[in-house]
C-alpha cells in the first residue's frame, strides 16, 4: 500500500506461486446448476440470450428471464461423498504439448514484427463468416456469434445462475418472509447498488442507528447521559485529526513526533499531564472478564489526564479468529468462512439502537480452509439436493427430524417438510438421526453439493480468459508490455480448466487489434480496426479459442507482442471501444477480462479527462465526485459484463492520473479486482506485477457464481458491501470469485421483538468449477438471540466490525468528505464506548477510566489506523488520488486477516537474528508497537503491512551487516531508491533473505515489494514508513495517546 517510487526491484528467488489449486473434481459429471434461486427444470422456457437486455437507466436492476419455479425435488441417497479438495495441493501441471498440440514452430521470428500477418481488416468479413455489429446492450441484439466453444445442441443455452429476478423471486421464495416486509423492503430500498450507498444511508428502514450524528442515545439513560448530539453537534465533533487541543478551541496543530529520542512520542503527553499514575479506580477484580480499562486520569473529575503509553492495547498477534463460537456451537461453519460482528443478536430494535457499532456478517465464501479441515463434497445424485420447501434452506446439521424420521424441521423458516423414502432414515432414543455421522450435511457447518442434472439451466462454460492490453507508447516504454506477455506465457500450463480453458487477446492504441488466433494457422494473424464508432468483430470465430488446441499459435503471440509494439509512438488509448468488442467477443461463455491499462483512456467512447486532484474541491460537498466515476460508461458497461457472467480484473500503470475511480468500477460490479502499480517500471516493479498476474491467472476461480445469505425469522441483511453486482434484493452476481475475495453486509431486525433462542445463517455460493462441475458450497452458522446488551460486547468480534466499518467508510468517501467520513468513524466509536461505560460507571466509580470490553480492547487503535490508511487519511496531497482510490477498492474486497494486518502491520527487529544462531525467526513473538520509539538506531527493521516490505536501517546499525546484506557500504550514500535487496553470498544476506521469504509465504494473496530505507534519510522515510506508524503523531494526525484522550474526553462530555 506504499507509494510505489522509482525504487529498484528486490529480486527474492524461490518465491512460491502457490495459487489456489484446482481440486481434483467428483467424479460426478456436472449435471446442473441454478439452485440457489429458484430452479429451472427445463430450460424451454428460456431465451437464448442470456439475460435479456435492459436499458442503461436500469442496468443494475439487472433483470433475468422469466423463470419457471421447480417445485420441490424429492431426494435421494447419497450416492457418494468425498472430500473436496478445493485448495490442497495440486497434481503436478498437466503439459499441454501433447501430440495435438504440437510445440511453437520456430520459425515464427518473434523478432520481426514484419512477419507478423498483418491486415486492416475488412469491414465486411469474408462470406461465411457472420459479423455482428455492436448495436447497443449486447443482450438485445439476439444471439451473438457463435464461438468456439459449441453448447450441446439440445440444451437451451441459458444462464446458469440466478435466474429469476422478481418473477422468480416470488415463487420461489413467496413463503419465506411475510409478503408484506418483502414488498415494503423492495419498495423502500434505496436504488440499485448498495455498495454506493454511503452508510448515513444504507438502511432503509431506520432499524439500525443513523449514522449520522443524531440523538441516539436511549431515553432510560438521559439522565445521566444527555444524547451525544448535545455535546457534539454533529458540526463540532472535533475533527478526528485534530488534537485533543484543538477541540478545546485551540487550533494548535499537534507537534511533530519527536523521532527516536529517548522519550520519544508521549513525552508530550508526559509534560503535559505529569499527573500519571498507577491506575485508579473502582475494585476490578469482579470486571476482569468483561472489561478492560485504562486509565486517563489522576484524580475523578480532574481535567488533567494521562495515559500510559505502555498499558494500551496492541494487536500484537494480528487477528483473533472467534473460534470460541465452535464451542457453544460446535456445528458451526469454521469463522473463517462466516463472521458476525457479534454472536450476540440482539432481541430488540430498542436493543439494537444502543449497539452503535455496525450489526452484520463477514462472508468469505471460499476462504483457506482450516489446517487439517476439508469441505466434504456431496452428491445426493438425481434425486437431488435435500432443501427447504418454502424458504430454499439446504439441509444442514441444524435442521431437527421428527415423527420417527419422517419429517424434517427447517431452522431458517421452522416450516415442517417430509423426509423423502431416500432419505429417511430412523431416529435414536435422542432423536437423532442414526446416520448423522455418515451425512457430512448433517454434522458439518461447510460443506459443498454437486447439483444434479434437473437443475440444469446451461451447460456449465469453460474458464476462459481474454486479455485486453494497452500498447501505447506509455505501455511498450515502461516495460509492462513485455512483463505481460512473457508472464502469461509462463502461466498457460496452469490456467485452470484444462482442457477447456478458453483464450483471446485484443490489443489497443488508438485502434484496436484483434488476434486471429485459428488453431490451423502456424502464426497469429492481426486484424486492425480503426472504425471506433461501430465496433464489429472482424473474425467472430477465431478471436477466442480452445487454449490446447491453439497452443502454438497463442504462444507465438505472446513471443511476438512485444517487439512487434516496440517502435509503437501512439498515445491514444481507444479502452472504451476496446471493451466493447471485449464483451462481443465474451457474452456468449463469460469468463475472465484482464485489462491492462498504462494511460488515460482518450478516444472513443468512455474517454476521461484529465481531472485530476484539485485543491480547491476539498473541503467542498463536492469533493467526493473526485473519488466517483467520471463518466457513466464504465459502471454501465460493468452492468453488461456482469449479465455475460463475465469478471473484470483492472491492471492499472501509470505514472500519471489514470482515473482510477473510474476505470475499476469495472472491477466494483463485477466482482473483479484492481492492480495498481503507479508509475511502473519494469526493473523495479516487474518482480511483483509477475507474482499478482500469475496469481490472478492459476488461483482456483468459482465460475458463474451467484451468492445468497439466508437467515432465520427476524432478522434480515439490508445493505452489501464489496465487489459484485446485487441482483434482486438478496442475491450477488459474481461471475467470478476466489479465496481473495470477502464480502460484508448489515443486518437489521424485521420486528420489535424477537421471539427465538437462536437465529441461523446460511451462506449458499453456486458457482461452475473450472473442471465445469456445478457445485453449491454452504456455510450454515447459529447465534443467540440475547436481550442483554453486555452479552453483545463480549461476543463482538474486532475483526468483523473493523472490515465492515472499513467498508462503509470507503463508500462514505464517495458521497462525503473524507473528513466526515472519518469523524463518523470516530462518533460511532465514542457512541459505543459510551454506551458501555453506561453499563458499568455507576456500579463501580470508574470515573477516571476509559474502559471498554474486553472483546473490543483493539476496536479504538484500528479506527484511528483506519482514519491514517490511504484511502482516508488527510486530504489533498496526502496521498495522490489514483492511490487513494486504488485503495479503496483493494478494502473493499480484503478478507479480515489481511484487513487488519493493513490497518496495525508488522514489525520487526531481526538484526539479532542476523547475528545470532540458527533458531528461526518468529514473527508472532517479535512484534513491535508502531511507533518510532521502537526503533533502535543501532538495529535493523522490517515492517509489513501485508502489501509491501520496508528494511529499515538504524543509523548506528554495524556496517558489517548492512554491507553484507545489502552488497554495498553505506558510507558512499548510495541512493537506496534505486537498490534492489538480492541474496549475496554470506550469512548476514541469506538470513534476511529467509526471513522476507517466510514473511512472504505467511501472505501468498500478494507479493510484498520490498524497499531499503535508511534513518534519517528524507523524504523516504517519511514517506514509506514514519507516516505508517499509526500509533505516531505526524502531520496533523493523532497519535494514539492523543486519540485515547480524544475517545475519553468526548466520553466524558455531557
Ligand atoms: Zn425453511
Amino acid at each position: 500500500m506504499q507509494p510505489m517510487g522509482n525504487d529498484k526491484p528486490t529480486n527474492v528467488p524461490g518465491r512460491p506461486v502457490s495459487p489456489f489449486r484446482a481440486a481434483p473434481q467428483s467424479s460426478t459429471p456436472f449435471i446442473s446448476s441454478g439452485p440457489v434461486v429458484g430452479l429451472e427444470a427445463s430450460g424451454a422456457s428460456r431465451a437464448t440470450t442470456p439475460f435479456l437486455s435492459s436499458g442503461p437507466g436500469t442496468i443494475l436492476g439487472a433483470s433475468g428471464t422469466p423463470q419457471t419455479t421447480v417445485p420441490f425435488l424429492s431426494s435421494g441417497p447419497i450416492t457418494g461423498t468425498q472430500m473436496s479438495n478445493y485448495r490442497s495441493p495440486p497434481p503436478p501441471p498437466v503439459r499441454y504439448n501433447g501430440p495435438s498440440s504440437p510445440p511453437p514452430p520456430t520459425s515464427y521470428p518473434a523478432q520481426d514484427a514484419t512477419t507478423y500477418q498483418q491486415t486492416q481488416a475488412p469491414r465486411f468479413p469474408p462470406p461465411g463468416q457472420p459479423v455482428t455489429p455492436f448495436r447497443g446492450p449486447v443482450g438485445s441484439s439476439g444471439p451473438s456469434p457463435s464461438g468456439s466453444f459449441r453448447p450441446q445442441p439440445q440444451i437451451p443455452s441459458v444462464p446458469m445462475g440466478p435466474p429469476p429476478q422478481t418473477a422468480t423471486q416470488m415463487s420461489s421464495r413467496s413463503n419465506m418472509p411475510p409478503p408484506l416486509s418483502e414488498s415494503s423492503f423492495s419498495a423502500t430500498r434505496p436504488p440499485p447498488q448498495p455498495s454506493l450507498q454511503g452508510y448515513s444511508y444504507g438502511l432503509p428502514r431506520g432499524n439500525m442507528p443513523p449514522a449520522s450524528a443524531e440523538p441516539q442515545l436511549p431515553a432510560p439513560r438521559s439522565v445521566s447521559q444527555p444524547p451525544l448530539q448535545q455535546a457534539f453537534p454533529s458540526s463540532h465533533v472535533p475533527p478526528v485529526h485534530a488534537s485533543y487541543h484543538a477541540h478545546q478551541g485551540g487550533v494548535v496543530p499537534p507537534p511533530p513526533p519527536p523521532i527516536g529520542g529517548p522519550l520519544g512520542y508521549n513525552s508530550r503527553e508526559q509534560i503535559q499531564y505529569p499527573n500519571i499514575g498507577p491506575p485508579i479506580g473502582g475494585n476490578l477484580q469482579g470486571l476482569v472478564e468483561e472489561f478492560q480499562s485504562l486509565s486517563v486520569g489522576s484524580a475523578p473529575g480532574s481535567l488533567d489526564h494521562g495515559v500510559d503509553v505502555k498499558s494500551l492495547p496492541r494487536p500484537l498477534s494480528g487477528d483473533e479468529e472467534p473460534i470460541k463460537i465452535l464451542e457453544t456451537f460446535p456445528l458451526n461453519c469454521h469463522p473463517r468462512f462466516l463472521r458476525l460482528t457479534t454472536y450476540a443478536i440482539p432481541s430488540s430494535q430498542s436493543l439494537l439502537a444502543r449497539w452503535h457499532l455496525p450489526l452484520g456478517a463477514v462472508v468469505h465464501p471460499l476462504a483457506e480452509v482450516p489446517d487439517g479441515e476439508e469441505v466434504p463434497i456431496v452428491n445426493f445424485g438425481p434425486a437431488g439436493i435435500i432443501r427447504c420447501r418454502r424458504c430454499r434452506t439446504y439441509v444442514n446439521p441444524y435442521v431437527t427430524f421428527t415423527d420417527a424420521g419422517r419429517k424434517w424441521r427447517c431452522n431458517i423458516c421452522s416450516l415442517l417438510n417430509d423426509v423423502s423414502g431416500e432419505y429417511y432414515c430412523a431416529l435414536d432414543a435422542s432423536g437423532r438421526r442414526c446416520d448423522v455421522d455418515q451425512r457430512p450435511e448433517l454434522s458439518k457447518g461447510s460443506v459443498e453439493f454437486v447439483a444434479p442434472t434437473e437443475y440444469m439451466v446451461r451447460p456449465p462454460m469453460p474458464p476462459l480468459y481474454f486479455f485486453l492490453i494497452d500498447v501505447s507508447v506509455s505501455a511498450v516504454r515502461s516495460g509492462f508490455l513485455e512483463v505481460v506477455a512473457t508472464t502469461i506465457k509462463s502461466c498457460l500450463d496452469e490456467l485452470p480448466g484444462f482442457p477447456r480453458t478458453q483464450i483471446g487477446f485484443l490489443t489497443f492504441d488508438s485502434t484496436l487489434h484483434f488476434h486471429n488466433l485459428k488453431s490451423s494457422l502456424t502464426q497469429p494473424q492481426m486484424l486492425v480496426v480503426a472504425d471506433l464508432d461501430d465496433i464489429f468483430l472482424p473474425l467472430p470465430d477465431d478471436l477466442l479459442v480452445n487454449l490446447s488446441d491453439s497452443r502454438h499459435v497463442v504462444d507465438a503471440l505472446l513471443d511476438s507482442l512485444p517487439s512487434m509494439f516496440q517502435d509503437n509512438a501512439n498515445i491514444e488509448s481507444a479502452l472504451g471501444p476496446a471493451l466493447k468488442a471485449a464483451l462481443m467477443v465474451m457474452s456468449q461463455l463469460g469468463g475472465k477480462l484482464l485489462v491492462f491499462q498504462s494511460t488515460l483512456p482518450s478516444i472513443g467512447v468512455g474517454r476521461l479527462r484529465l481531472r485530476g486532484d484539485d485543491l480547491r474541491i476539498y473541503g467542498t460537498d463536492k469533493e467526493h465526485t473526485l473519488r466517483i466515476p467520471d463518466d457513466p460508461f464504465y459502471k454501465q458497461m460493468a452492468a453488461e459484463f456482469t449479465k455475460h457472467q463475465i469478471a473484470v480484473d483492472v491492471y492499472a500503470f501509470s505514472e500519471k492520473y489514470t482515473d482510477i475511480a473510474s476505470l475499476g468500477s469495472l472491477a466494483k460490479y463485477t466482482g473483479g479486482q484492481v492492480y495498481h502499480y503507479p508509475s511502473f517500471q519494469a526493473p523495479t516493479h516487474q518482480e511483483k506485477l509477475r507474482y499478482e498476474l500469475a496469481r490472478d491467472l492459476t488461483r482456483e476461480t468459482a465460475w458463474e457464481s451467484v451468492m445468497r445469505v439466508r437467515c432465520g425469522k427476524g432478522v434480515r441483511f439490508t445493505t452489501y458491501h464489496g465487489h459484485f453486482m446485487l441482483r434482486s434484493t438478496d442475491l450477488l452476481a459474481l461471475p467470478a470469485v476466489d479465496c481473495d475475495k470477502a464480502f460484508a453486509m448489515q443486518l437489521s431486525l424485521e420486528d420489535t421483538l424477537m421471539t427465538t433462542q437462536t437465529v441461523y445463517f446460511q451462506v449458499a455460493l453456486l458457482y461452475t468449477s473450472s473442471s465445469g462441475e456445478r457445485r453449491i458450497r454452504v456455510h450454515t452458522a447459529a447465534a443467540h438471540v440475547v436481550a442483554d446488551l453486555g452479552e453483545m460486547y463480549r461476543q463482538a468480534d474486532t475483526g468483523a466490525i473493523i472490515l465492515l466499518l472499513s467498508r462503509l467508510a470507503v463508500e462514505n468517501t464517495l458521497s462525503h468528505k473524507l473528513e466526515d467520513a472519518r469523524q463518523l468513524m470516530q462518533l460511532k466509536l465514542v457512541k459505543s464506548l459510551k454506551e458501555y461505560r453506561n453499563l458499568h460507571v455507576v456500579q463501580h466509580r470508574l470515573g477516571g477510566r476509559l474502559i471498554f470490553p474486553e472483546s473490543l480492547r483493539f476496536l479504538p487503535l484500528y479506527v484511528l489506523s483506519l482514519c491514517k490508511s490511504l484511502a482516508l487519511r488527510g486530504g489533498y496531497a496526502d496521498v495522490p488520488l489514483d492511490e487513494r482510490c486504488a485503495a479503496g477498492y483493494n478494502m473493499m474486497i480484503l478478507p479480515i486477516r489481511r484487513m487488519l494486518k493493513l490497518l496495525y502491520p508488522g514489525l520487526y527487529r531481526i538484526d539479532e537474528n542476523l547475528i545470532k544462531g540458527p533458531e528461526e525467526f518468529n514473527e508472532s513473538s517479535k512484534q513491535l508497537a508502531l511507533s518510532a520509539q521502537s526503533l533502535d538506531p543501532r538495529a535493523l527493521y522490517i515492517y509489513d503491512d501485508g502489501f509491501s516490505f520496508i528494511v529499515w536501517l538504524g543509523r548506528m546499525l554495524s556496517p558489517d551487516i548492512v554491507n553484507n546484506t545489502l552488497g554495498v557500504d553505506l558510507s558512499g550514500f548510495p541512493d537506496l531508491s534505486r537498490l534492489a535487496l538480492l541474496e549475496h553470498d554470506n550469512e548476514y544476506s541469506r538470513k534476511l533473505m529467509r526471513i522476507i521469504r517466510r514473511l512472504r509465504e505467511k501472505d501468498p494473496s500478494c507479493f510484498q515489494l520490498c524497499r531499503v530505507v535508511r534513518q534519517g534519510e528524507q523524504p523516504r522515510e517519511g514517506s514509506l514508513l514514519l507516516s505508517n506508524l499509526f500509533e505516531d503523531q505526524a502531520a496533523g494526525t493523532s497519535g494514539y495517546v492523543d486519540w485515547i484522550l480524544q475517545i475519553y474526553r468526548q466520553l466524558q462530555s455531557s
